[in-house]
Formats: structure tokens, sequence, C-alpha cells
């Protein structure tokens, strides 16, 4: 990422400067998730109370720390004193950061049965549960509870009854077979760090994602690995020493399939280095780009397939993605893209686009405080943000009716107008601008008077509640709400969030109409489990004329690296930089919103 060339005024605070140095590093919300992994275990094997509730509260102080623990470990400095965490409890974060892993959760999994932790990922099924299920009635996976389920055996054990054994029927049938996929910015992180040990391995020329990953889709189902080594070269080998692998699938000299502790799936393939750029398309996919890219060979009298592109039995080309494209007469098109909407043409015309880039970003229009329920102050998250390579960010804190993020009413948003007024006096090179993560009512009302909301810089508008409404209903809230004098930016559109809630039931092709109509901006949210507008309605929003913004929504000042994702996906939408509203300058964005673009009307100027 860029970074801007006036440096900022006071030095970045310490724990901030050294959390965005090294992000490969593990992380505290990593080792926690270690030690609830350990509790969990451990109160299934009926272990003392006390010594699973120590691993609990550990990993609770852990999640609320601002400074990462392995920062201070790399530095080889002392962890300072946490509640909760003693003697032992430190020795094992030690041991976690350095080693990646850890002996007593090894020693507890190959002392319980493997499915046991598949069951904990039950909903409805928590460790006494499971242990009660184990203990009473030898239930060791997800089948075998089905089975007893359906016998009704299950309603019988102390604390479960009839009921939860009808859900937890149904929950373990949908967990069996499931092709549960996870947001990117979930995956992407575990991927690089296999593909970083796998480079280690001496006589690895390549090794790369591929798949979904590689092309950035907003969920990954498993993780594709590409390696490129000579077949003396024991890959295989090599990844099965991997302290995070669980199970092994398959293991063979060109593939390998392994679960990682965490239930992800990965399979790696090897090949030959010649043969390294016809692999990497192949497996890179999509299906549906594949099969487009292989008619287009055939035109041309060629065969294509993961080894190269062959003339009769020749080979024409396979080191290189850029040579197989080449043969075929084709630019090379990047990952993003490659999913058959118009790509392989394009690319047979030259007219490809330019795609947006991150750096392409000088701002954020969308971000939290802890005045609301954010974790940093104003101050702590402009330097973030510059930090991150941008020059202005907009603060939209949730308004008075969202309590459980601590909304701020007219008051308290009066006052971080002024607090930002003073900040904004003090910074070099970051301005923040003025805004509010308004509600849309149920009635698509906004949840702040308009004498407020006149004078900020921009207003934000988002549902949060009332999900449930019928398509007329939710289209008309967000209508009504997008008709008011000061909308300027729909935020996270549809609501959805991935594994948890189904997008909002609404006609978003009137909404596209009416942002274009009014100079409404839709949002592209890049929250990992939002990422909310998809790749596809996003490259629509763009073709009826409405601007994207391209926002963090960032709660944390470590949050402005899911940029990146939005990004990702504002790519696979097609959009160039033109197409985003936060890729222009800041005097270019105060003209626009203040023009009425973002719905502002004349009469709104100051
Ligand atoms: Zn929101
Ligand atoms: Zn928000």
């Amino acid at each position: 990422m860029k970074l801007t060339a006036v440096p900022p005024q006071e030095p970045l605070p310490d724990w901030l400067s050294a959390s965005f140095k090294d992000r490969r590093l593990i992380g505290n919300d990593q080792i926690a998730e270690v030690f609830d992994e350990i509790a969990d275990l451990l109160e299934i094997d009926d272990a003392n109370p006390f010594r699973i509730r120590a691993y609990r509260n550990a990993a609770r102080t852990l999640r609320a720390l601002t400074f990462e623990l392995a920062e201070i470990i790399a530095r080889g400095e002392p962890l300072p004193k946490l509640t909760g965490i003693g003697v032992d409890l430190a020795g094992k974060i030690n041991e976690i950061v350095t080693t990646g892993n850890c002996a007593l959760r090894q020693r507890l999994r190959s002392t319980l049965p493997p499915g046991l932790v598949e069951l904990l990922s039950i909903a409805g099924l928590g460790p006494k549960r499971v242990r009660h299920l184990y203990h009473d009635l030898g239930i060791e996976t997800a089948q075998q509870l089905c089975e007893a389920a359906r016998q009704g055996r299950i309603r019988h054990l102390p604390g479960f009854g009839e009921k939860m054994e009808t859900r937890l029927l149904s929950a373990a049938q949908k967990g069996i077979g499931s092709d549960r996929r996870l947001p990117l910015a979930f995956v992407e992180p575990v991927a690089h760090r296999l593909i970083e040990y796998l480079q280690q391995l001496a006589g690895i020329e390549e090794a790369t994602v591929a798949g979904s990953l590689r092309r950035m889709r907003d969920t990954v189902g498993d993780v594709d690995l590409l390696v490129a080594a000579a077949p003396s070269v024991n890959v295989t080998a090599h990844l099965l020493k991997h302290p995070e692998i669980s199970t092994v699938l398959v293991k063979g000299r060109t593939r390998a399939s392994v679960v990682l502790g965490s239930g992800l799936q990965v399979d790696m393939r090897i090949v030959k280095p010649a043969q390294f750029g016809a692999a990497l398309v192949y497996f890179t996919g999509s299906k549906a780009h594949n099969i487009a890219i292989r008619q287009r060979a055939r035109t041309l009298g060629l065969k294509l397939n993961e080894y190269g592109v062959f003339k009769a039995e020749e080979c024409v080309a396979r080191a290189t993605e850029v040579a197989v494209y080449q043969a075929l007469g084709l630019v090379w098109i990047t990952p993003e893209l490659r999913e058959d909407r118009g790509e392989v043409e394009a690319a047979l015309t030259g007219r490809l686009p330019r795609l947006i880039e991150l750096s392409d970003l000088k701002g954020d229009l969308h971000a939290h405080t802890r005045d609301s329920d954010g974790g940093n102050s104003l101050e702590e998250m402009a330097f973030a943000a510059q930090h991150a390579g941008l020059e202005y960010l907009a603060i939209t804190d949730h308004s008075r009716s969202l309590r459980v993020a601590h909304g701020l009413d007219t008051d308290r948003l009066l006052k971080q107008i002024d607090q930002i007024d003073a900040l904004n006096a003090r910074l070099q090179g970051m301005t923040l601008l003025k805004g509010v993560e308004v509600d849309i009512l149920e009635d698509g009302r906004l949840d702040l008077p308009d004498d407020i909301l006149g004078r900020l810089d921009l207003v934000v508008g988002a549902v949060h509640s009332h999900f449930g409404l019928t398509l007329h209903q939710q289209t008309q809230r967000l209508l009504r709400a997008m008709d008011h004098r000061y909308f300027s930016v729909l935020a996270h559109p549809l609501c959805r969030l991935i594994n948890e809630r189904a997008p909002l039931n609404m006609d978003l092709p009137a909404i596209i109409k009416a942002a274009s109509e009014r100079g409404c901006c839709l949002e592209l949210n890049s929250q990992p489990q939002r990422m909310d507008l998809f790749d596809l309605q996003c490259q629509y929003a763009k073709d009826q004329g409405v601007l994207i913004s391209i926002n963090s929504d960032a709660h944390r000042a470590a949050d402005f690296s899911y940029l990146r994702y939005g990004v990702a996906q504002a790519r696979r939408a097609w959009l160039e930089k033109h197409d985003v509203l936060n890729t222009r300058s800041l005097t270019s964005l105060k003209k626009f919103l203040r023009d009425g673009g973002g719905g502002r009307p004349q009469s709104a100027q100051n």
C-alpha cells in the first residue's frame, strides 16, 4: 500500500505501528482459539472446573487486548502482567507463538475421539452436552448422533429433552456432508501461512494458492494449493509435518488432501516446473472459465488441458500462464475475472477493464470509534487510516436507536463534531470527515433529526433491525430512506452475514435505479462476514451509473486491512478507479457531496 508523503504530526503509538509490521505473526485471536479448544476438551474430559475456567478467562483476556502478544515475544521482551494469565499460561502463549502449536491441546486431541471436536461445531452442542453424549451413550460422531436421535435415545439424557433431540438431529444432518464456505478473509491468512511453510523446503520452485481463493471469491470452500517441484522433492512429506494438520485424507507424490485443526480442508497438487503455467490456469478455474478457454483452443485447432496447449501432439505452451493465454491469442486474464462473464471476449478484443487497485483508494467513508461500538479513539483511527495509505476518513458511528452499539444521540454527535474539528486542526496529511451511520427505521425514516444530519459532511444510512419485512415493505423502506435530502451512502445494502443471515428480501434493481436517479452511492462493505454487495450486483450498479464506495466499516484500527477484500470484490465486479467514489481526492469528494451527489441538495451547502 502507498504511504502518504507527509508523516503524521506525532509518531504512531507503539502498539499501532507494531501491529502493521508483520501481520503474519500468530494473533491474540488465534491463541485464544487454542485456549478455547483446550477448555472444551478439558470439559469433555471432566477435568477440574477451575482449570477449565482458567483457559476460558485467559481466552477472553486475550481477545480484549489492544496489542499483539506475538510482537512482544518477537522483540524478546517478557509478557506484561495480564489478568488471569499466570506463569503456566504465559508459557503456553510462548509455546503457541513460537511453535504454532500447543502440546497440551495435541495430547487432549489424541486421548479423545477426533469426532468430538466435530460434534462441538454442531449448533446447540457445547462441551457439557458433548460430554454426556460421549460418556453416557458413547456417541463420537455426527453420524452416531443422528442415529441415536432417530432412536429417541438422546431425550433422556440430563438437560436434553425431546425438543433438543429434534433440533440436534436437524443440525447434525445439516453438518454432515455440508459444503460450508468460509469468508475469504478468514481463509487467506491460513493459506499464506501454508505457502510460506512450503517455500521453506529446498527444491520447491513455485508454491501458490489456486481455486476460488486465487480468484478472491468472497467465500472459500477448500484451500487449493499448487506447487512446482522436481519429482525427487517430497513435498507431501513436508506438508504433513505442518502443525496445523489434524487429518490426512490423501497422500501421494503428486497430490495431498488434509484437514486442518480448524476443519478447513486443504488440497495440494504438485506438478513439474515446466508445466506450472498450464496447471495454474487449470486449477485456478473457474470451471466455466476453463470451458470457455478450451472452446477457444478448439476454434484455433488446439487442445488445452492441465499439461499445456497442444497442436496435434506437440506442446506449444505450458510454462507460464502468460504463455498459455498467448497461445490462445489472448492477453493474460487476471484471476478475479475468470468466471466466464465476458472476460474471454474482452481479452480477445483488447477490452479488458483497467481494474481498480488497493492503492487507488484515497479514503474510507465508513468507520466507528469508541463513541459507539468501535474499539479505538478518533485519533487512533485517524492515524491507523493514514498508516493504511489513506488521506481521509469519515467517522460514522451508530445512531441512537442502535442501543446495543451505544449509538449517538444529537448531543453526543454534536460533541463528536467539535472533537473532529479540533483534531483536524492538528492532523497533517489526514482529514476526518464528519458523518454518521444512521439507522434506517422500520418505516424508512432516519434515526436522527434533519438539523443535525445537515451539519455533517455525509450521511451513511443502514438497516440494523427488522430484517424480516416483506419484499414490498423492505423495498419501500429503503426507497424512502434514500429519498431523504441528506442521504449519501447506503451501507451494507443486503445486510447479509456469511453463514449467519440471508440477504434482505428486497427489489435490488429498484434500489439501484433510485440510487442512480437520486445520486446516492451504494457501499461495498469490506467486513469479512459482510462483503456486501455481491460482485454481480456491484457490476450491475456500476452499469446503471451508480458510484460505489468501498469501505472498511472499521471497528478497530487494524480493520483497514479489510479494504483489500473489498477491492478484490470490486475487481470481480469489473470496477475501475472512476467507478469508486473514494478514489477521488478530498477536494473532488467534498465538491461531489456539496453539489448534491450522494443525495445532498444545493441548499445544504456549507
Ligand atoms: Zn452497519
Ligand atoms: Zn458500520
